[in-house]
């Protein structure tokens, strides 16, 4: 009998640690998994881990006070939006006629609501505006001009095309370099158990007119399920949409009871092909998985127990 009452203790003393581990929170950003961070000289690297610092900084914010995750991953990507370094909103990539169209999504793992825009030219904030197609209207995906005229309904921040347009992307797009990629994404999950997946972009350099990548797809470049994981995706946007890569994680953890890091693991080093961009994700328990193919990925991560990650380059402390 004692040895028993002996074992019992031992036993809830050993996974008391455990279930406290448990964060409250979990958040994880990209800035794209494009180019190779070692080629770019220390001022943008630099940069680029202050933004991704300060935007980690906002989002732990949100839910740090009892926040929504859908709040903290709408803050996050509208602070990326802005920042012309990311190509995203403000600084996006251009399109083969020199002009911006941008792409976005969000999702509410919660209730499985979504809401996305695609080819979009004068919203400033592209996440905003896809969040009001989830809220304001009974479609998921609103696309061009028809998403340009809901976003003035709206009465969102508009602005000229022009905004979009930097002097450094213009410069680039005269360089016709192509495949670049520099997306912008968040997950996070709350302290009300809730995960939120938002993905927003310029697309691809040099894209033709009319493209549309996987970031606005729900299910190939943002997923989220309260009952698996949230993901957003950064790459080659038409091998993510083939695969429905989002999707595929947390089907994963759904059909074949995989861990979030195994299955975003296997999207991307199975059914991807080496180079084609990056994933970040979170699960209901606060797991978070940072994976890419790249020689990088611009990321942050940070949780209630103190982790806290901001990389670019090719070191991956939590892809396995
Ligand atoms: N996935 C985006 C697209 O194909 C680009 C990127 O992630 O950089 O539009």
């Amino acid at each position: 009998m004692r040895t028993f009452a002996l074992a019992v203790l031992l036993i809830g003393y050993l996974t008391a640690p455990l279930a406290a581990e448990t964060p409250k929170y979990a958040i994880a950003i990209h800035g794209g998994a494009g180019g190779d961070p070692a080629r770019w000289t220390p001022k943008q690297r630099t940069a680029r881990k202050a933004a991704l610092t300060r935007v980690l900084k906002l989002g732990v914010g949100v839910l740090e006070g009892g926040g929504s995750s859908l709040d903290a991953v709408e803050r996050v990507i509208r602070e990326l939006e802005d920042d012309p370094i990311f190509n995203a909103g403000r600084g996006a990539v251009l399109n083969s006629e020199g002009g911006a169209e941008l792409d976005a999504s969000i999702m509410d793992g919660r209730t499985k609501a979504c809401g996305a825009v695609a080819s979009v030219r004068i919203a400033k904030n592209p996440i905003s505006l896809a969040r009001l197609v989830m809220t304001e209207t009974r479609h998921v995906l609103l696309a061009a001009h028809g998403a340009d005229r809901f976003a003035e309904e709206m009465k969102v921040d508009l602005v000229d095309n022009d905004y979009f347009r930097t002097d450094a992307q213009i410069k680039r797009w005269k360089a016709i370099k192509a495949k670049e990629q520099g997306t912008v994404g968040c997950v996070a999950l709350d302290s009300h158990g809730n995960l939120a997946a938002g993905t927003s972009t310029g697309g691809l350099m040099n894209k033709k007119y009319g493209r549309v990548g996987d970031s606005p797809i729900i299910g190939a470049g943002t997923y989220a399920d309260n009952r698996t994981c949230a993901v957003s995706c950064t790459g080659v946007g038409e091998h993510y949409i083939r695969h429905a890569i989002a999707h595929d994680v947390s089907a994963r953890m759904e059909y074949k009871q995989q861990s979030l890091r195994a299955a975003a693991h296997a999207a991307m080093h199975k059914t991807l092909k080496p180079g084609m961009g990056g994933i970040i994700a979170v699960d209901k328990d606060g797991n978070i998985a940072l994976d890419f193919n790249t020689a990088g990925m611009s990321r942050a991560a940070a949780d209630a127990n103190g982790k806290w990650i901001v990389e670019l380059g090719s070191r991956k402390p939590d892809s396995r």
